[in-house]
Order: C-alpha cells, then sequence, then structure tokens
C-alpha cells in the first residue's frame, strides 16, 4: 500500500499534517516526562524507604528500609510504623 503524505484524511488535514501533530504530541510527552525526571530527581525514592516513628524522641518520618537508626537522636529502629 502506498501512503500518500498529501493524501486528505478528513476536512482539510492532510496525512503529513496529521503526522505532524503526532509528532509533536509525542515530542511533547517525551518533554515532559524529561522535565518531570529533572524535576523530582532530588525527591527520595519512597518505594525503598519505610514511614518510621522513632520512640525515643517522637521524630517522624520516612527512612530507608534498610536504615536501623534514629537520623535524629541514633536510637536503634525497633519498630516501624506502615501508613
Ligand atoms: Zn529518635
Amino acid at each position: 500500500m502506498d501512503l500518500d503524505l498529501d493524501m486528505i484524511l478528513f476536512g482539510e488535514t492532510s496525512l503529513r499534517q496529521a503526522l505532524y501533530v503526532a509528532a509533536a504530541v509525542v515530542g511533547a510527552l517525551l518533554a515532559l516526562r524529561i522535565v518531570k525526571r529533572l524535576f523530582f530527581k532530588k525527591k527520595p525514592v519512597l518505594a525503598h524507604t519505610v514511614y518510621f516513628v522513632c520512640e525515643n524522641c517522637d521524630w517522624e518520618g520516612h527512612v530507608s528500609k534498610f536504615g536501623t537508626r534514629c537520623p535524629k537522636c541514633n536510637h536503634p529502629i525497633s519498630r516501624v510504623a506502615t501508613h
């Protein structure tokens, strides 16, 4: 099947114009992904952290799944509260 880029798809829109629009949409989505990646780069990866409340100093927040001590008072983590 031969593809004629100047073929009219609908109204006054040719296949060529439709492809340009599609390319622009894909480009915009890619740009958005890159911007998102840059923007959220410094956020901690919550998938590898657990919510923790220190029973010694009441510090609360996300700590590494593999962390064993409170980041504030260095109290050993004995329980992990998951929210
Ligand atoms: Zn603590």
